[in-house]
């Protein structure tokens, strides 16, 4: 089993270690060491960064009792130098040392229990075992973690081997077996823990709840701590001063701004598809019939480049004010849209299926209206063929 040095001197930043093992799968490299500075995911934690020899260190995870590197290329030594990425190990260790201090705060105010943490470099969450909590609930944890924070308890880490004499106040009970290491935040927080923490909570700086999702009876809080808080910050900072001058108003009013601009958009949408259905009558009353059949007159829009909605509306007015008519409306892409409507005894669904007989296509309707498409080269012969039979 690989020593793991991080446990007891979390600031090792560079180590000597031989290569006890090596493997290959798909095109990685696994190393297995004597000892290991490098964090074995776990625990909600992604591992470290780093490199070993000339190799990027992608993952470090535990199987089957092995600790193994995943490096990106071959290490053909076996005294190597491991030297781990610093700043995403002390990123990971914020995120995680305020992890306990949340949890602990929800623990305390509403014995709402931490059932799972997660971590990444992009998010960190938990899971509480509390399906109900409110938005007050949520925020009175986040004020009393970062009252804790600002005290600047040192975190504190110790190894038991007896668990029947573990201290009573930890948040949870140990899973792993072997010697238990607990972690403690000042008197605030202890519980059993194998990751990585900062020295002392102002490391933290801060901590912002940034989400709240209730799903099974838990509520997932999504966080940030630290640098990552401070990012985000200037991100929605950023984000806001576009939105000022986009909507000429200040954060305050933007809410407002956005709210008269979306009724706005409403009633223009109201407006244009009544002026558009008025604009669509007078086109059916006004316009020039195809052909003159016996039955009835044909209409043909053999290149509609304008909406689709207007389209279907103009058609079932030329059914309606130029009785009894076919018309017939073709959009121009590839495959072509083809409508048709009737208000003779032809039947619209009828006609469409006789020219899916003779050409590929689909679609289908009713007596009165029919749908469907049309390779665009065959549009032109599919025409001729329903004039064709129109006038039969
Ligand atoms: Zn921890």
């Amino acid at each position: 089993m690989s020593q793991r040095i991080y446990l007891t001197d979390p600031t090792c930043e560079q180590f000597a270690g031989k290569v006890v093992s090596r493997r290959e799968e798909d095109g990685s490299w696994w190393l297995e060491l004597d000892r290991t500075c490098f964090y074995v995911e776990g625990g909600g934690q992604p591992s470290d960064a780093g490199t070993i020899g000339a190799a990027n260190v992608l993952r470090v995870f535990e199987h089957e009792g092995h600790v193994w590197h995943v490096v990106d290329r071959p290490v053909p030594e076996n005294d190597v130098i491991g030297r781990v990425n610093m700043a995403v190990r002390h990123d990971y260790s914020v995120q995680h040392t305020g992890q306990h201090i949340l949890s602990q705060a929800y623990w305390r105010l509403f014995a709402a229990a931490t059932s799972s943490f997660h971590l990444t470099d992009k998010s960190v969450s938990i899971d509480l075992s509390l399906g109900d909590m409110t938005e007050a609930q949520i925020a009175a944890g986040e004020a009393l973690a970062n009252e804790i924070i600002r005290r600047g308890l040192p975190i504190g880490t110790s190894f038991h081997d007896d668990r029947e004499t573990l201290p009573e106040e930890l948040r949870k009970s140990p899973v792993v077996k072997g010697p238990i290491r607990l972690v403690s935040v000042g008197d605030f927080d202890m519980c059993p823990c194998g990751g990585t923490h900062v020295a002392t909570t102002a490391e933290v700086q801060f901590i912002k709840v940034l989400a709240t999702e209730r799903t099974r009876g838990r509520t997932r809080v999504i966080f940030v701590c630290g640098e990552r808080a401070l990012r985000e910050y200037a991100r929605r900072i950023a984000s806001d001063n576009v939105l000022a001058q986009m909507l000429s108003a200040p954060y305050a009013e933007q809410p407002e701004a956005i709210e008269r601009l979306l009724t706005t958009e409403k009633e223009l949408r109201r407006e244009r598809t009544r002026l558009s259905r008025e604009l669509m009558e007078y086109r059916a009353v006004s316009a020039s019939p195809h052909s003159t059949f016996t039955w009835g007159t044909y209409f043909e829009f053999p290149e509609w480049n304008e909406e689709m909605d207007d389209a279907k509306y103009l058609l079932a007015a030329i059914s309606r004010m130029r009785r009894p008519a076919v018309a017939v409306l073709v959009m121009p892409q590839d495959p072509a849209r083809i409508f048709i409507s009737s208000s003779s005894a032809l039947e619209a669904g009828a006609m469409l299926r006789q020219l899916y007989a003779k050409y590929d296509g689909k679609g289908g309707g009713n007596a009165h209206a029919a749908q469907g498409s049309l390779p665009a080269a065959q549009v032109q012969d599919a025409l001729e063929t329903l004039r064709e039979t129109l006038s039969q």
